[in-house]
């Protein structure tokens, strides 16, 4: 059996015996997604071995989509192209401590990849997040690893294992414990960000009335306008999506003290401003707006 070829057939049944997870085939020969339908997330069950042999003689050519088991976790850091996932890596580890070396895979270039770790059993990976600019957790609840030797096509190359060697679950070092309060977001080094959204919002629903309240909305999206331009290539949709919904919340639908003509054509500025695509732009503000209506209407 070739592995280029098949590489649902070759080692699906090796994953099931490593303890890492369970192998969902892709539902298309060669894709990263989607798996198969109720196989992934937090209500997807799991195959048995009988499963994953039938899998094997009806999608032999498939991807192997690899669903966490609950005491196993991936960091993925992405850094190519404009992705800087290792310098956010980096960040955290001078808050917390570097990640322990571990077993790394890939399809893109080291360190670009999914670093692998063992959770404690204390560790429950229900509420984690991501923890900054491309590094996301791969969980058993959310999102699976596309794992050797399966195909990336955008990356055009086959994942493969540092050392070329599928680690048993046993094998991985644990998640070191400030990493783990970190990812749970039960850290103090994000109550500075908490205190920033909070002001944000306090000064969005707070406005004065009339004129100063006009100038302070005005003064506000210029300053996102200018912090949207600083934002690094990859986020910057993100972020404009992000304040585009709020201004049009608190300042166009609760507030009132722009029109929504206005603070749309702000953004569309802005957007350029910072290079972003002028049909996306369009696209995302659209959807703040559809958000802030319904957001608006709850309130
Ligand atoms: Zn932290």
């Amino acid at each position: 059996m070739n592995p280029d070829t098949t590489p649902y057939r070759s080692q699906a049944l090796q994953y099931l015996e490593s303890g890492l997870g369970y192998p969902i085939p892709s539902a298309y020969p060669f894709e990263k997604s989607p798996p198969l339908t109720g196989w992934t997330g937090r209500r997807g069950a799991m195959p048995s071995k009988a499963q994953v042999h039938q899998w094997m003689e009806t999608h032999p050519d498939s991807n192997i989509l690899l669903r966490l088991a609950p005491n196993v976790i991936g960091i993925d850091v992405d850094d190519y192209d404009d992705k800087h996932g290792v310098a956010t890596r980096g960040r955290i580890g001078e808050l917390h401590g570097m990640l322990p070396p571990t077993s790394w895979s890939t399809a893109r270039k080291y360190p670009s990849g999914i670093y692998w770790f063992r959770l404690r059993i204390w560790m429950d990976t229900d509420k984690m997040r991501d923890p900054g600019e491309h590094v996301e957790v791969i969980r058993h609840e959310h999102r699976y690893a596309v794992v050797p030797p399966s195909w990336n096509p955008s990356a055009r190359a086959r994942y493969r294992w540092s050392d070329n060697a599928m680690p048993h679950v046993t094998e991985l070092p644990y998640l070191p414990t400030e990493w783990y309060v970190h990812l749970n977001r039960g850290c103090s080094c994000f109550e500075e960000e908490r205190a920033e959204r909070r002001r944000l919002s306090m000064r969005l629903s707070n406005r004065a009335p009339g004129l100063v309240g006009v100038n302070q909305a005005r003064r506000d999206i210029a300053l996102a306008a200018n912090a949207l331009a600083n934002t690094s290539e990859g986020s910057r949709n993100n972020m404009l999506s992000s304040i585009a919904g709020r201004f049009i919340l608190y300042d166009v639908v609760i507030n009132n003290v722009l029109s929504l003509d206005e603070v749309t054509g702000l953004m569309m500025a802005a957007a350029k401003h910072a290079g972003l695509d002028a049909r996306e732009t369009e696209r995302t503000i659209q959807s703040a707006i559809e958000w802030a209506t319904r957001e608006g209407e709850m309130k």
